[in-house]
């Protein structure tokens, strides 16, 4: 009676709930490279070689525990290049009696589990993924008949149910759920964030880098700038590094961005989290010992800890909810395809430049980059969502359906019609130019909205409030741009619109 354990790539993790009860005498664990999860869209090269590399350090950390794997290459000729087709093949050569695996972390792998069991003719077993904070059911539960799905009521409930930052059973940390108003500071001057822990590829890792950079050569970014955590010992060591020297400083400047500052004080934890080598719930301990040991402050505290029990746990929780429809909405009914900058980062406007250049070298953006500067500009262009989402998707070392979705359709887009958010992240230039440096080398001004140097931030997000104001006009939370625009020279906000409709014609659509 031999079962198989099915591990996805990203769920290297030591308690994988396929893995409990395991008989390391009969049972075999299944991992397996294959092209189709490789290709679905055309990841960031490091984004392959990140889990590649994180998932065959954890098959001989498997093997050192004294389980049987079965590992699939990428490069095996008897690699059938599909998770069916893999699973297939190597339980009829175990003479397996039955599947056991974890639910995935995409809709679109789970559709593909449900057909194993006919593939194999043998039954199969999904288990709940208990790496998360927050189970689907209880999400559910939670979700309800809630006319409002709003991330702080949730967010307050997991704080509750966790202990996470409490003083007492209903007493949060300091007296306050959220210190959100002390976290929006720009990059104060002379201030230098200290530079993340990097992870030199070790002899695993360059050897994938080869194959990435064979199999995969025409894909998006760069590989030589790799330095991502593939083991679960990396990864505590990218923690403790980010608690000890940029946690006291996420608070303040996470919302900040700055002209050569790709990382300032985040935790670049995000592809070691979602690819399973770091535990969130340690991940969110560890900062809450740092603040009560007194090296960092509770605005930046809990701040971090919303981000991982709060909106991590939240836009997993909306994705199961609302999938497979979610992706298919377009509330703003938006169509124009996405721009070539995009892909190549050749724009004179120096806070997209700045976001995609980094994008492609570091396969990394933090927050703000991806909501208020690629996702704002894709907002405010009317792009369309769905080959947006695949851009995210495509381009983070930690994007993942799940996660990405949500915050790409939902939060920067708006395509839910406010499942997410309950209105429109959408912004002129001066929101940048207050958060960041960027504008001061920039060929645009961003104190103009008209003429040939305006900053087309500025006259986009008008041509944008008008061209929904009537979607709009039943949301209170949108009163005041629509107040604004409605006292402003009707000449002037046709010249504006009038240069959004010449920027956006004179934009060349391309893909990866
Ligand atoms: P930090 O800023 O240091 O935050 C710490 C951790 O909090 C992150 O590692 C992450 O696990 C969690 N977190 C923070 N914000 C969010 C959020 N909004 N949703 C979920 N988790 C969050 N995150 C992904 O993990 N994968 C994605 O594909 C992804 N796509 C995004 C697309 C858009 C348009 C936007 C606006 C956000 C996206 N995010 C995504 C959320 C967030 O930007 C990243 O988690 C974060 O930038 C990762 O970098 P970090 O580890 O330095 O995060
Ligand atoms: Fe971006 Fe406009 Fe500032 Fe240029 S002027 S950096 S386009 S916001």
């Amino acid at each position: 009676m031999t079962t198989l354990r099915i591990v996805l790539g990203d769920q290297c993790s030591d308690g994988l709930s396929a893995l409990d009860g395991i008989d390391p005498t009969r049972d075999l664990v299944l991992m397996a490279e294959v092209r189709s999860e490789c290709t679905y869209v055309r990841h960031h090269k490091q984004k392959i070689a990140l889990v590649l590399s994180a998932m065959r350090h954890f098959a001989a950390r498997l093997e050192a525990r004294g389980l049987r794997v079965a590992y699939s290459r990428l490069d095996d000729p008897a690699n059938t290049q599909s998770l069916r087709g893999e699973v297939a093949r190597i339980a009829a050569a175990a003479g397996a009696t039955r599947i056991v695996c974890t639910h995935p972390g995409e809709w679109r792998v789970l559709a593909d589990m449900q057909g194993w069991a006919g593939a194999t003719g043998l039954p199969v077993e999904i288990r709940d993924d208990d790496r998360f904070l927050c189970a689907l059911d209880r999400f559910r539960a939670w979700a309800g008949d809630r006319k409002q799905l709003r991330m702080e009521y949730f967010y307050r409930e997991m704080r509750r149910a966790t202990g996470l930052l409490m003083d007492a059973p209903d007493l949060p940390a300091g007296g306050q759920w959220n210190y959100d108003q002390e976290n929006r500071e720009p990059l104060a001057p002379g201030t230098r964030p200290p530079a993340p822990l990097r992870f030199p590829p070790d002899a695993v890792t360059r050897e994938v880098m080869a194959l990435v950079a064979r199999e995969f050569a025409d894909h998006f970014g760069d590989l030589d700038a790799f330095g991502w955590p593939v083991t679960a010992e990396d990864a505590q060591a990218a923690l403790e590094d980010f608690v000890a020297n940029r946690l006291p400083g996420f608070g303040r400047f996470q919302d900040a961005m700055a002209e050569g500052e790709p990382t300032l004080f985040h935790a670049l934890i995000g592809a070691a989290l979602n690819v399973g080598i770091l535990d969130p719930r340690a991940a969110c301990q560890a900062a809450e010992r740092a603040w009560r040991a007194g090296h960092a402050p509770l605005n930046a505290v809990e701040g971090f800890v919303r981000q991982i029990l709060g909106w991590r746990e939240y836009v997993r929780g909306i994705y199961w909810l609302r999938m497979p429809g979610y992706a298919a909405t377009n509330a703003l009914e938006a169509r124009r395809p996405l721009p070539w900058f995009y892909w190549s980062g050749e724009t004179e406007m120096a806070c997209l430049r700045a976001a995609i250049g980094q994008t492609k070298k570091l396969a990394y953006a933090h927050h703000i980059q991806r909501l208020m500067v690629t996702g704002n500009f894709a907002l405010l262009a009317g792009l369309d969502p769905a080959a947006v989402n695949e851009w995210y998707l495509v381009v983070y070392a930690d994007a993942y359906e799940w996660v990405e979705l949500p915050n790409t359709h939902g939060m920067a887009l708006h395509a839910d019609g406010g499942v997410m958010a309950s209105k429109p992240y959408a912004a002129s230039g001066a929101y940048i130019n207050r958060m960041s440096d960027h504008c001061r080398g920039c060929a645009f001004d961003v104190k103009r909205s008209t003429g040939p140097r305006a900053c087309p931030f500025n006259y986009l997000y008008w041509d944008f409030v008008a061209r929904h104001a009537a979607r709009f006009a039943r949301n209170p939370r949108m009163a005041m741009p629509l107040k604004t625009l409605a006292r402003m020279d009707p000449a002037k906000v046709q010249a504006m619109r009038g240069e959004a409709a010449a920027f956006l014609a004179g934009l060349k659509a391309g893909a990866a």
